[in-house]
C-alpha cells in the first residue's frame, strides 16, 4: 500500500518552514538556521524563535554532481550560501535556474520545493530552496 502524508501533515509543516523561521543564541546573538537545539557559536540552548526575512543575496555556491539516493532527479544540484537581509547566511539549495547562471550577488527568496522522495510513493519531504527574484517589489 502507498504510503502518503495526509495534506493535514503536510499543511502543519509547511508553515513554519515557509516563513523560514529559525533561532536566535540568547547568549551571543547568532542566528540559526535550520534550527538546532544548541547555538554552534557558543552552546547556549537558551535560543528564541525569529523569523527571517525571505530575500538575499548568493553569496557563494557549489554545484553537487554526485547526489544521494533520492535526490538523483535534482542532479547537479547547486547548494548556496544565502546572505539574507537581515545579514544572517542560511545554506540551502538553489532552485528554478540553470547551473550556468548562477553567480555570486543575485537576489533570491526562499520558497517550498519537494526535497527527496523514496520510491515511487514514498515520503515526500519539503524544505526550502532559493530561486531567483525576478521581479522584485520594492520596499515601502
Ligand atoms: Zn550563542
Amino acid at each position: 500500500m502507498p504510503i502518503t502524508i495526509s495534506p493535514a501533515r503536510v499543511w502543519r509543516e509547511r508553515i513554519p518552514r515557509y516563513r523560514l523561521v529559525g533561532k536566535r543564541c540568547k547568549k551571543c546573538g547568532r542566528i540559526i538556521y535550520p534550527p538546532r537545539p544548541a547555538c554552534p557559536a557558543c552552546g547556549s540552548r537558551d535560543l528564541e524563535d525569529v523569523e527571517l526575512p525571505r530575500t538575499g543575496t548568493v553569496e557563494t555556491y557549489t554545484i553537487i554532481y554526485t547526489v544521494m539516493d533520492g535526490f538523483r532527479d535534482k542532479a547537479p544540484l547547486p547548494i548556496a550560501v544565502v546572505r539574507l537581509d537581515n545579514g544572517a547566511r542560511v545554506l540551502a539549495p538553489l532552485t528554478d535556474i540553470d547551473t550556468e547562471e548562477i553567480r555570486t550577488g543575485i537576489r533570491v527568496e526562499a520558497v517550498l520545493r519537494r526535497m527527496k522522495r523514496d520510491g515511487e510513493h514514498g515520503l515526500i519531504a519539503y524544505g526550502i530552496a532559493f530561486r531567483p527574484v525576478l521581479y522584485e517589489q520594492r520596499k515601502q
